[in-house]
């Protein structure tokens, strides 16, 4: 059996090595490394893929969230809800541009932003909701997009553990994750479901001006060359991560897909175990299991780590410390105790491998280890 990994970039490379070499090489022909054609045909394709308008590629998804912000001119003052529940990114932003930052429990099922919690936060200062769908799945954009609305907010989507993501609405139609509010924003970062070989990010939009706006704040805020109407920032996609972003997005829909596979089959083995809580699947949203993350109950969960690490099962706790707690972000003033649900699920959330390439035996292996340590427990 080969060795279990959380993400196994290797064995996926041995799969798509040839047409990944020959996109690179390509490109070191052309020694086009900046803006160079790749970037505009990515671009394309992925637009089309997402069924929208605008995609701008961009140098990482922290950046992306922050040139939406700029871009919708957020300043200082402005609040911003966010869920509680997320990769550090999405609120270093929000913290870096001077804006206030608001953050809102997770709902413990979906883990994605409560609804109830947002409408709790609103203010007549509150500027933009961010929901992060994450772990793969949308956060509740229907009743968001109302909110919203109602209350004149923009929602930057942080879609970075969901590109491929579809959000279904009541009347039958859909849409991809970020594709739904005002702006969306993505990760290429190479362990995500759409991942290059360093850093990568991209925004989407329906509306053109939007568009103008980021793709200037994307490159110096130049409107023509060395002709500058915005304040800007340098964040462009490498043409050699373009090039191999071209060749993997064809896969994404198949490597979806067999995530999705393997989440059933974990589902289905640990059906039976009520020492874990396995993750739900909203009827609003398809999952592409970014994370295939289960609640372990009984503050066994470190415990369980600790186990699976001695028979070579690795393991990750996303995300294991509170935002609201993390010494960097004490200065918002919140206390201990302001998010049970999110100190819930800091304490009790495990994420198990989950990547395209995983064997059955792999499979067989993780899951029999996980129900005989849930039987001497
Ligand atoms: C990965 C990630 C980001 C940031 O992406 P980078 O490309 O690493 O800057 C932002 N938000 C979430 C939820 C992420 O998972």
């Amino acid at each position: 059996m080969r060795d279990i990994q959380m993400v196994d970039l290797k064995a996926q490379y041995e799969k798509l090595g040839g047409e990944i070499d020959a996109a690179i090489k390509s490109v070191l022909n052309s020694m086009a490394f900046i803006r160079g054609p790749e970037v505009k045909l990515f671009e394309e394709e992925l637009q089309k893929y997402l069924g929208v308008n605008h995609v701008i590629s961009c140098a990482n998804g922290t950046d992306a969230l922050q040139i939406a912000m700029m871009a919708l001119r957020l300043s200082p003052g402005d609040e911003v809800i966010t869920t509680n529940f997320t990769f550090i990114a999405t609120v270093e932003v929000v913290a870096l541009l001077g804006l206030k930052l608001v953050l809102a429990d997770p709902d413990p099922h979906t883990y994605n932003i409560s609804v109830e919690a947002i409408k709790k936060a609103i203010t007549p200062r509150t500027k933009a909701i961010v929901p992060v769908h994450l772990f793969g799945q949308c956060a509740d954009m229907g009743s968001i997009m109302k909110l919203a609305q109602e209350n004149g907010i923009y929602v930057i989507e942080d879609a970075a553990q969901a590109t491929g993501t579809d959000y279904f609405f009541p009347d039958g139609t859909q849409k991809k994750a970020g594709t739904i509010g005002n702006i969306g924003t993505t990760s290429f970062f190479p362990s995500k479901n759409l991942g290059c070989y360093g850093d990568g990010g991209a925004l989407f939009t329906n509306d053109e001006t939007v568009a103008k706006k980021l793709r200037s704040i994307a490159n110096h805020g130049m409107k023509e060359k060395y002709h500058y109407n915005d304040i800007g920032i340098n964040s462009r996609l490498d043409t050699v991560q373009a090039a191999i972003l071209r060749v993997k997005l064809r896969y994404l829909d198949q490597f979806n897909t067999t995530r999705r596979t393997i989440a059933d089959f974990y589902d289905k083995s640990f059906a039976g175990c009520s020492s874990i809580i396995l993750p739900e699947r909203s009827d609003y949203s398809s999952q592409i299991f970014h994370q295939y993350t289960i609640r372990v109950k009984n503050g066994q969960r470190d415990n369980l780590k600790k186990f699976l690490g001695s028979v070579n099962i690795p393991s990750m706790i996303y995300y294991p410390e509170p935002l609201h707690m993390q010494e960097a972000y004490r200065f918002l003033g919140y206390g201990k105790d302001d998010f049970p649900v999110t100190s819930l699920l800091c304490s009790e959330v495990l994420s198990l491998p989950m990547h395209p390439d995983m064997e059955q035996e792999q499979l067989d292996y993780i899951t029999l280890n996980l129900l005989e340590f849930f039987e001497k427990h």
